[in-house]
């Protein structure tokens, strides 16, 4: 047996195989063929498991995000049946006399260049899908099945790091838990973990040869397990049915009130980073959506996702939670969140960088689109919506000017829309400092704990290093969370937190006594987060 430490997080007990996550890297060398006729061959026949393997997609995407979430990988696999994508590859095999690889990746690469040189915005969009079509095909070329998880059971992952795009086009139902050797607990990989409920460690070293073997992962101390010995794999077996009847006694919680013992009630809302998410919110007996990260909708898509795709995102949140408040923030990317198709520059200091509401105010096409795809499915139920970033009273005006020409937009179109509260996050130390002019300006704040402690004790979120001096229980992160619900109040808006430090019940009843109105947390510790609650007597 072989014992590796790391830091957990996300707790939780995880028994299975190991599979080893390997990015996407495909080197294409040019070679000269005699044998043409073979290389035409060897394209067609890739071209068509391309196809096939797009379609598997399509269906699995149509079961967990449904129509709009699942279309990218029909037009996907239209465009491989595009007669210039076919013919530019043929022509290069036949006069050329080059390897289908690197007919594939010239003409892919040629193609998408002159896609994002195009005017029309739409097309522009295509550039990276003819990229991702021909990377398919390369794969399916050299007999890869691309990146990922190559195992059909599921299984622990370990990965030398998971971008937060790699982690949701993860096939969840084969991860039982994630090991990395980087990252941070503060990044937004682990907060994917904690919304999908999986045990997870970050900083644990690992060999390749572990891959396929039998592991335990203890979420709880931070350890994994290899080939366990009789006696370890018999005490976690039994560890694991504890703590699935632990959250079996949590779920009778479901139904109850938000209520201390004396009678003051709180709204106790849940984060989610998209459609498939909201399983895991009702399950866990959420009262609404207090953060919808909409930035995963771009993540996991090849291109700028349009105004009906997004439309169909947030109508289908939206119905789903029937009735229930949906607050959407505005893209939120930069940072840690990159998105290819956006071509921002690499910069020395991205999370002070440009992101969030920054690129929003720029790129109006962007953000427009954004707005006229919320406010379109407001007309279904109950949302607001959020601006992150903010750090002055011009940036909540501006985003403000844009929300009313949308409506305009809309009202002039015959489009029906609801009433939206306008909110903004309060994750940067100015907007904390001139929460009392801010406040003016919106009908409510929420926290953003993750940023707002980075920001405040100057700690990158993700450098691993600075991973035990990150302290969100600082001094001065609470003053400022005292000072942000009381000027909030004095003003009439409601506040909340929605940054992973809501969830921690060390300090729920510093919340309630501090006046929050909102704790808005994963879904998987929403009734952990109740059942505190309802323990606590505040007079
Ligand atoms: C935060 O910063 O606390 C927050 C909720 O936003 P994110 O974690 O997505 O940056
Ligand atoms: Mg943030």
């Amino acid at each position: 047996m072989e014992v590796s430490s790391g830091k957990s997080v996300y707790g939780g007990i995880a028994v299975g195989r190991i599979c080893i996550f390997h990015k996407e890297e495909s080197q294409v060398k040019r070679e000269t063929v005699s044998d043409t006729d073979r290389e035409l061959a060897r394209f067609e026949h890739a071209r068509e498991s391309a196809k096939k393997q797009l379609h598997g997609l399509y269906e699995k995407a149509l079961q967990e995000v449904g129509e709009s979430g699942a279309m990218i990988f029909e037009v996907h696999q239209m465009m491989l049946d595009d007669m210039d994508f076919i013919e530019s590859v043929t022509n290069m095999i036949k006069t050329q006399k080059v390897n289908a690889e690197f007919a594939v990746a010239t003409t892919g690469d040629h193609l998408s260049q002159v896609f994002a040189a195009m005017e029309d915005a739409y097309m522009r969009e295509r550039a990276a899908d003819l990229k991702d079509i021909s990377n398919r095909v390369i794969m399916a070329l050299q007999g890869r099945e691309g990146a990922g998880i190559h195992s059909t059971e599921p299984s622990i992952i370990l990965a030398e790091d998971l971008a937060p795009s790699e982690t949701v086009q993860l096939d969840k139902s084969k991860v039982l838990a994630f090991v990395t050797r980087l990252g941070s607990t503060n990044s937004h990989t682990a907060i994917l973990a904690r919304t999908m409920s999986i045990p997870a460690l970050i900083g644990v070293d690992y060999k390749e040869d572990m891959d396929g073997k039998m592991a335990v992962v203890d979420g709880f101390k931070g350890e994994l397990y290899v080939e366990p010995d009789e006696e370890t794999l018999t005490k976690y077996e039994k560890q694991k049915a504890e703590e699935d009847e632990k959250r079996r006694l949590l779920f009778d919680l479901r139904g109850h009130e938000d209520i201390t013992k004396d009678g003051r009630k709180i709204n106790l809302y849940a984060n989610i980073g998209g459609v498939k998410d909201v399983a895991s919110v009702l399950a866990n007996d959420a009262s609404g959506i207090g953060l919808f990260r909409s930035e995963f909708l771009y993540l996991e898509s090849s291109g700028y996702p349009g105004e009906e795709e997004q439309f169909q995102a947030y109508k289908t949140v939206v119905e789903t939670m029937a009735g229930k408040k949906v607050i959407i923030r505005t893209l939120d990317i930069g940072a840690d969140k990159q998105v290819d198709y956006f071509k921002l520059d690499k910069e020395e200091n991205p999370a002070m960088g440009y992101r969030a509401i920054r690129i929003c105010l720029d790129r109006q096409d962007v953000f427009k689109t954004q707005l006229r795809a919320i406010f379109r499915a407001s007309h279904y139920g109950s949302v607001s919506i959020m601006f992150p970033m903010i750090i002055s009273v011009p940036e909540v005006h501006q985003a403000k000017e844009l929300v009313e020409e949308v409506k305009n937009e809309l009202r002039a179109q015959g489009i029906p829309f609801g009433d939206v509260e306008i909110g903004i996050m309060i994750e940067t130390p100015a907007a904390a400092v001139i929460s009392d002019l801010l406040a003016k300006e919106v009908d409510f704040f929420s926290v953003g704990t993750n940023d707002l402690t980075q920001y405040t004790l100057a700690i990158d979120r993700q450098n691993p290093k600075l991973d035990n001096i990150y302290d969100a229980h600082h001094e001065a992160v609470l003053r400022m969370l005292q000072n942000i619900v009381d000027n909030g109040h004095k003003e009439g808006c409601w506040v909340g937190i929605c940054g992973e430090l809501g969830a921690d019940t060390e300090l729920t009843e510093t919340f309630l006594r501090m006046g929050f109105d909102e704790l808005s947390v994963s879904p998987s510790m929403v009734l952990p987060v109740r059942a505190k609650i309802r323990s606590i007597t505040l007079q």
